[in-house]
């Protein structure tokens, strides 16, 4: 599946299967996400590509490690690489919506925001952030149907 910024200078490539999605609701990616939460996905390395643009990506990595990765030209947020992990984190939102995708996680939810009351109780949430393998093995789990 294709991604692209706003502008559509930065696009991008998963060339697999796209795993299931989850939402953080921390108060760094609220900012980021511009919402309750962020939503995204961790894909292999080897499965990611930039197709055109990458020239245009700029990097923001906060004290803390959290790391933003966005287009210079229009602000959109772009995936980036997981730190110290063969993998690239996606923002759902820069998809092409071709095919159905689900959040199969909620992570962080500890500390939402007061107005977010949406979260669904059937599905996995977490307190914190959870272990990146744990993560990963949910978001594998079962591929989107
Ligand atoms: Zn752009
Ligand atoms: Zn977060």
């Amino acid at each position: 599946m294709r991604g692209e910024c706003i502008c559509g200078e930065i696009v991008f490539e998963v060339v697999a299967d796209l795993p299931k999605l989850y939402q953080c609701h921390c108060s760094i990616c609220r900012k980021q996400g511009g919402s309750s939460s962020n939503t995204g996905l961790i894909v292999a390395e080897a499965n990611f590509r930039w197709l055109t643009g990458q020239e245009n990506v700029s990097s923001y990595v906060k004290a803390t490690g959290f790391r933003s990765d966005f287009c210079s030209k229009c602000g959109s947020v772009v995936p980036n690489p997981v730190r110290d992990r063969p993998y690239v984190w996606v923002p759902a939102v820069a998809l092409d919506d071709t095919q159905p995708l689900e959040i199969v996680a909620h992570i962080c939810v500890a500390s939402k925001a007061s107005w977010d009351k949406q979260i669904p109780p059937k599905l996995a949430q977490y307190e914190s952030m959870p272990m990146l393998s744990e993560l990963i093995d949910l978001m594998y789990s079962n591929a989107n149907t």
